[in-house]
């Protein structure tokens, strides 16, 4: 979500004269985008604001903007107390106000023009965000692109409702438009997101679901892949799996986060459903979409979490046979029902311990799953260059890095692996 912000941010800013600098030592401008879904997170922001106060007190003149889940909805006015020197705070999402500011501070000459023509600059900035920025153009190969903003779920862990508000969906049309855009100018795969991407159209006033939006999109010639993240388990509707399975575009790779694998720890979690629901849909999903490739995530070390407990997570991950597991330590995140509720009762050595059995077991199984590739090729769809190897990934997800002389960037190549680790592939491209 952040990087699709960024990039939208970063081409209105673009349009404004703007240029990017490498360093912030000598930027005019500087945009932190915030993430605080871990105190981790959150903690590196601070790190990073300290470094900038010691620059703008050397430069006075640079304009600050702090963005995203930090500022959320609405800790602007606290944080303005906090951090004085920072000059614009901006909810996820949403960069008008950085755009009013720097058109109210002389900083954006051609925008000084009576109240109308105003309006219109104003809305041609806004618009301006479906562009790549000129460094991405002809190098970016993929794109995310936010389809449902905000969560009105409330896990009880989950910090993310009270930062980016509630739930809404963007309109068909906006996504549809900024996809063929993005094709445009040489993007060839897009990744729609959402907290609950398969809620997505809900809220529309007009009929619309994520199928409806993934048929659309998956018309749009020049466009060669589509995903989707993250789906709710109790989302994934039969006509969901059946558009994945028809639609020659959308990739077979499934985020579907489980979180944990014990009925007690997901009702506290208020989940919403139990382990055997996610088995059966486990079992639609492979009925539909034999070889899926489904990744999840899991917090480890919630509240009141005993061992026994962690073990059915164990054993979940072990009979799924998941193709990734993101795998976190449970944070404290304010204002959340967890903090306010319930004890931080596991340490943090043992959920450190947790993590590491779950990331053993994980290794271990993807090892297993992708020997199985060796020899077998795969299509990959070449995104970037790195260290003299070309890299993409397989419509199942799986990265590949082989080497070749000819420049195959946002081409799909057919690759036979040779080698094969828990991570990625190693292999040779066939002519
Ligand atoms: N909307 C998605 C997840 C978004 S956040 C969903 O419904 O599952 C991405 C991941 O961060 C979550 O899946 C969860 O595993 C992790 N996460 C969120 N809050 C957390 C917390 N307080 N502590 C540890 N991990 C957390």
């Amino acid at each position: 979500m952040n990087e699709a912000d960024s990039r939208h941010l970063a081409s209105q800013l673009e349009t404004m004269g703007y240029t990017p600098c490498p360093l912030p030592e000598e930027a005019d401008l500087v945009v932190l985008n915030t993430c605080v879904v871990r105190q981790q997170a959150e903690n590196r922001i601070y790190g990073r604001l300290g470094s900038l106060k010691t620059i703008k007190h050397e430069r006075p003149d640079m304009t600050i903007g702090l963005m995203g889940c930090l500022v959320g909805v609405k800790e602007a006015p606290a944080l303005r107390k906090r951090f004085p020197y920072v000059d614009v705070f901006m909810p996820p999402s949403d960069s008008g106000p950085l755009i009013d500011y720097l058109q109210a501070n002389d900083q954006v000459e051609t925008l000084q023009l009576e109240e109308q023509r105003d309006r219109t600059l104003r809305d041609a900035i806004q618009d301006s965000k479906n562009l790549l920025p000129i460094e991405q153009r002809g190098k970016a190969v993929t794109a995310f692109v936010p389809i449902v903003l905000g969560c009105s779920h409330a896990c009880t862990f989950c910090i993310i409702p009270y930062r980016r508000g509630l739930e809404r969906s963007r309109s068909t049309d906006e996504i549809v438009a900024e996809v063929k855009a993005l094709v445009g100018q040489g993007i060839r795969e897009v990744t729609l997101l959402g907290q609950i991407v398969d809620r997505f159209g809900l809220d529309l006033p007009e009929p619309a679901t994520l199928a409806s939006l993934l048929r659309e999109i998956n018309a749009i010639a020049g466009l060669e892949r589509i995903r989707f993240l993250t789906s709710h388990p109790n989302w994934m509707t039969d006509e969901l799996l059946d558009a994945v399975a028809e639609l020659d575009k959308v990739c077979p790779h499934l985020e579907v986060p489980v979180q944990a694998g014990n009925d007690i720890v997901l009702e506290n979690m208020r989940r919403g459903y139990t382990v055997d629901k996610y088995y059966e849909l486990i079992d639609r999903i492979r009925a539909r979409i034999p070889h899926a490739a489904i990744h999840t995530d899991i917090i480890v070390g919630f509240p009141g979490e005993s061992e026994a407990q962690f073990k059915d997570t164990y054993n979940l991950l072990e009979t799924v046979q998941f193709d990734k597991v993101h795998i976190s330590k449970y944070s404290v995140r304010p204002k959340t029902v967890a903090a306010r509720r319930m004890p931080d009762d596991v340490s943090e050595k043992e959920k450190s311990r947790r993590r590491d059995l779950l990331d053993q077991l994980q290794r271990s199984s993807l090892t297993g799953k992708n020997q199985q590739l060796v020899g077998k090729t795969v299509s990959v769809l070449v995104e970037s260059e790195q260290k003299g190897r070309w890299r993409g990934r397989t419509p199942h997800n799986k990265l590949v890095f082989f080497e070749d002389d000819s420049d195959l960037i946002g081409r799909i190549v057919d690759v036979q692996i040779d080698h094969a680790g828990p991570w990625s592939l190693l292999g040779k491209m066939i002519a």
